[in-house]
């Protein structure tokens, strides 16, 4: 009997899987049949962009955290899909940070081209799974919001790519309760020209709290205060820029920080990272982990080591993110189609997750980081047929971003890479970002 696979969520992990699937059977593969559950309507996961905070049109929690303005932080060109390149997408090289809509575009011009659309269910909520020891199968609880019905099906294999930089981390500081103004987290951050002449506070030193500082900033904000718990981030801030260490209460109108200095603000927005969440999942199914590049409990960080039926993808603190998510995807694939092997006996799996574990301990270095999961990429690429690709020199385009980034924190989005795909060097944009405010595809690929 054909062997049955569930995918949760249709963002860029899920669609990996989709695509992996449907690339073995155009080799001409049996391949297993797939259905992929999505609660929004569309595809893209993050990168579907949605205006609504809160609740989404059928009361779900809203998936979304990105923000009118997004450009990639990072360069394309550690990202780039080994097996369709943007060169081929857009029809030529492009610059190296593209906009949101632009990134869409790209992903879904890839799955467009795979046909693998009728795979998905939209506007379909996994609400519970449940494994049943006897059969060996999983039974998924859906509620299908276009009918308003719910139903349950069987499946012989759960791949859970649900992603899980949605469900904010919000701590409460004493005085919030009475600030005289807007407190929000950076999962409901929509639009910066709501700040614009504003005295804005960002919580947090990461990538949300710098980069929605700098929308910010970019948008017209009066002035931008940084916080931080551990260790500031460090950059030649704007003149009208501050960073200071942590928060420790606020009265009326006027943070107060651990060194004792204080600032009068108008606004505050927690950039303080997000939770694993998986309300679907019961504990002997459910991952528990910390967002790190050696994901707990994760054999080859993508098999549950609890019950290696069942898979994540994309678990992982992310430098790499599409082509890991590929590789990871193309792995998954092979395991499930008897192509690779997983250890029988669960201190196996463990063995190898506690080698992973030590390895990132290992170092603090950032370029080791980064070469970890660089490598993690490359060895699961090694085992299957995705395209092998130059993940060293993608590691290169990173350093070098890390370096730009330094050198001027509002200007290294100006910078371009090498494709380590197609060889070609991406074209320098025509604005600087700081002066580009209209974010659409039109303005970013007008050349
Ligand atoms: P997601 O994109 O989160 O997709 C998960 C999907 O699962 C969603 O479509 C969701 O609706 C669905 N889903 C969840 N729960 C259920 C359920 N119960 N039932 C059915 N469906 C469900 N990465 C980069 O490479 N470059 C960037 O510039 C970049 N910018 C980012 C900016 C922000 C603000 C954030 C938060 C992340 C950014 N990322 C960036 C990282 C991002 O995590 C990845 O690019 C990518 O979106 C992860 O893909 P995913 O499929 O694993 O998860
Ligand atoms: P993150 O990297 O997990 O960082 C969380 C931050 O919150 C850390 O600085 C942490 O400080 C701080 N924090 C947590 N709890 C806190 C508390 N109680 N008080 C004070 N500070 C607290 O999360 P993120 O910055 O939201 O990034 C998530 C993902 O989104 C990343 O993959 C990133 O690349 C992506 N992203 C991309 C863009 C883009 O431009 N394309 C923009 C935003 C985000 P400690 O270090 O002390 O723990
Ligand atoms: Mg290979």
């Amino acid at each position: 009997m054909t062997q049955r696979v569930a995918v949760i969520g249709a963002g860029p992990s899920g669609l990996a899987q989709l695509r992996a699937f449907q690339s073995a059977a155009r080799k001409g593969a049996e391949i297993p049949e797939v259905v992929c559950f999505e609660k929004q309507s569309n595809w893209g996961g993050l990168w579907n962009y949605t205006w609504r905070t809160g609740t989404d049109e059928h009361g779900e929690p809203v998936h979304g955290s990105m923000y009118r303005y997004l450009w990639t932080n990072g360069p394309k060109e550690g990202l780039e899909f080994a097996d369709y390149p943007f060169e081929e997408h857009f029809g030529k090289q492009i610059a190296s940070y593209p906009p949101r809509a632009v990134m869409f575009d790209y992903i879904e011009g890839r799955v467009k081209k795979a046909g693998v659309r009728d795979w998905i269910r939209f506007n379909s909520v996994v609400r519970w799974i449940e494994y049943d020891e006897e059969a060996q199968d999983f039974t998924v609880t859906v509620h299908d919001m276009t009918r308003d019905h719910v139903y349950k099906e069987r499946f012989d294999h759960v791949i859970v790519a649900s992603g899980h930089f949605s469900s904010p981390n919000v701590p409460e500081y004493p005085g919030f309760d009475q600030f005289y103004g807007r407190i929000t987290h950076a999962h409901d951050f929509r639009d910066a020209r709501e700040f614009s002449g504003q005295d804005v506070l960002v919580v947090g030193a990461s990538y949300s709290a710098e980069d929605i500082g700098s929308q910010c900033w970019k948008y017209g904000a009066k002035s931008v205060t940084s916080c931080y718990r551990s260790a500031p981030m460090g950059f030649a801030w704007p003149d009208n820029w501050e960073e200071k260490p942590a928060l420790v209460r606020v009265e009326g109108k006027t943070a107060f920080f651990t060194d004792g200095s204080s600032k009068t603000i108008d606004a505050i927005i927690l950039c303080t990272g997000y939770r694993h969440y998986f309300p679907f999942l019961p504990d002997d199914l459910r991952l528990k982990t910390k967002n790190r590049l050696a994901a707990a409990d994760l054999y080859k960080g993508v098999v549950y080591v609890d019950n290696p039926r069942m898979f994540y993808l994309g678990m992982q603190d992310q430098w790499f993110t599409f082509n890991m998510f590929d590789a990871q995807a193309w792995y998954v694939r092979d395991i499930i189609m008897n192509r690779i092997a997983v250890p029988a006996d669960r201190q196996a799996l463990m063995a190898d997750v506690a080698e992973r574990e030590a390895r990132e301990e290992a170092s603090d270095d950032v370029k080791y980081a980064i070469k970890y999961q660089g490598d993690y990429v490359k060895e699961l690429i090694a085992d299957t047929d995705y395209p092998s690709f130059d993940v060293d020199g993608a590691c290169e385009a990173f350093f070098e971003w890390k370096h730009h980034k330094v050198d001027d924190i509002m200007g290294f989005r100006n910078h371009s890479y090498r494709s380590v795909i197609t060889g070609t060097m991406a074209p320098p944009h025509h604005t600087p970002w700081k002066d580009a405010l209209d974010d659409s595809m039109e303005a970013y690929l007008r050349n």
